[in-house]
């Protein structure tokens, strides 16, 4: 008798399973172009100065302690953590329209929307809207929940650029008030972002269906190396009162502080009125969907930043990483583009390469070469062909182009 008659083994998550397979290879020269976390240019991962320097002064501080935190979070992580996100002049902050609940880093942040949104928006008859492609992981988060997920067009696999016209007829014809999930910046992923004028177009359509957005911010700060415009379409669908039914974001701090396995992040809903009774309404419901998933969020990583955001020399130092970061990844997709198109003559445009954002790159190989990359050169990307631009460096990214204009020829 079997008391699961109905369960299955699944095959290992794709990106997980790259990165076994990757750490199970012997060869010496194998490169690492599949999980989205920052790595320097030895190839190694990087604790933010801005980091190290916060923990030491949150452990040194007088009243540092292990104590659970309250159901919200660290009150004083989030209150600065919205101003991140919102900018420090918000207007939804300054009307008190914003609620915020600590998470499990972005991926947490996203299941509470979900959870919220299936109970009480329209009791989950909402379908929530995906871009094709995602981060894989969308999929899942809503779909466990039992809500019904359907996809908008995004990328144009023959121009390598955004489907603007799909993406905009996919708003118009969903029905009135549907759930649109909009990645804030750095794409995941294509690493292709909107233009401001194209963000403008697209919250205008969203705005005449009263659709309802989710910004899943993941990479604020990461993709320009600039906080305030990595932030534009929140920014701007709030402060110019564009969007008038609630917004929900979903911030991370797992890629911009390096923190990847403190899971630090919050979920905000920015109310479009001031009203003390939705607000606080929504909070207890927060509260609620915390306390009976993990009691209280983890406190450790959500203290050091907030010791960063509090403290302004800190932040400038975290201000200044962001530029390391982003530009160590700029400069890697140049000399990419530069070894393809200039030195080796590999056919094909790879203009996308430099024009794209953030951590990823679609490089546009197709699987069979992917696969071919893996198995004959030791280069590990994700079957669709994304590939980890932190993962190159000034000692690999010569191995790399060869490869890729090996398998492509
Ligand atoms: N959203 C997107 C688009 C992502 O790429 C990621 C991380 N890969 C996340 C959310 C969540 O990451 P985390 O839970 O580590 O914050």
């Amino acid at each position: 008798m079997s008391f699961f008659p109905t369960i299955k083994e699944l095959p290992p998550d794709p990106l997980f399973g790259l990165k076994a397979r990757y750490n199970a290879d012997s060869r010496s020269d194998k490169v690492d172009l599949g999980i989205g976390a920052y790595r320097d240019n030895n190839g190694k991962p990087w604790i933010l100065p801005a980091v190290k320097q916060a923990e030491i002064k949150l452990i040194t501080s007088d009243d540092y302690n292990h104590e659970y935190l309250s159901i919200s979070g660290f009150e004083p992580f989030l209150k600065e953590a919205a101003k991140i996100i919102l900018g420090t002049e918000s207007k939804a902050i300054k009307e008190n329209r914003v609620v915020s609940q600590q998470s499990l880093s972005g991926t947490g942040a996203l299941h509470v929307a979900g959870v919220f949104l299936k109970e009480f928006y329209y009791g989950g008859s909402k379908s929530i809207y995906l871009s094709s492609p995602t981060w894989a992981n969308h999929q899942q988060i809503f779909r466990n929940l039992g809500l019904n997920v359907e996809t908008y067009p995004y990328w144009n696999n023959d121009s390598k650029s955004l489907d603007l016209t799909g993406f905009l007829s996919s708003i118009k014809s969903a029905p009135e008030g549907s759930i649109f999930l909009l990645h804030a910046c750095a794409h995941n992923p294509t690493g292709l972002d909107p233009s401001s004028e194209q963000w403008k177009q697209i919250l205008y359509e969203l705005e005449a269906k009263n659709h309802l957005i989710i910004f899943d911010s993941a990479y604020q700060g990461f993709a320009s190396g600039d906080l305030e415009k990595d932030a534009f379409a929140i920014r701007y669908s709030i402060d110019q009162d564009i969007i008038k039914t609630p917004i929900i974001i979903c911030q991370s701090f797992a890629k911009n502080c390096g923190m990847y396995g403190e899971r630090v992040g919050a979920i905000h809903i920015i109310n479009p009125i001031n009203s003390t009774a939705t607000l606080g309404a929504i909070k207890s419901q927060f509260n609620k969907i915390i306390r009976s998933e993990i009691s209280n969020p983890p406190a450790y990583g959500s203290k050091i930043v907030s010791t960063i955001l509090n403290d302004p020399n800190l932040k400038q130092q975290w201000e200044k990483d962001l530029i390391t970061m982003s530009s160590r990844i700029n400069k890697m997709r140049i000399e990419l583009f530069n070894l393809l198109t200039h030195e080796l003559k590999t056919p094909g445009n790879w203009e996308h390469i430099k024009s794209q954002t953030g951590m990823f790159s679609f490089t546009g190989l197709s699987s069979e070469m992917v696969a071919r990359l893996e198995s004959v050169h030791a280069i590990y990307l994700v079957s669709s062909g994304r590939a980890s631009v932190a993962g190159l460096n000034d000692h690999n990214v010569k191995k790399v182009a060869n490869a890729f204009d090996e398998v492509v020829r």
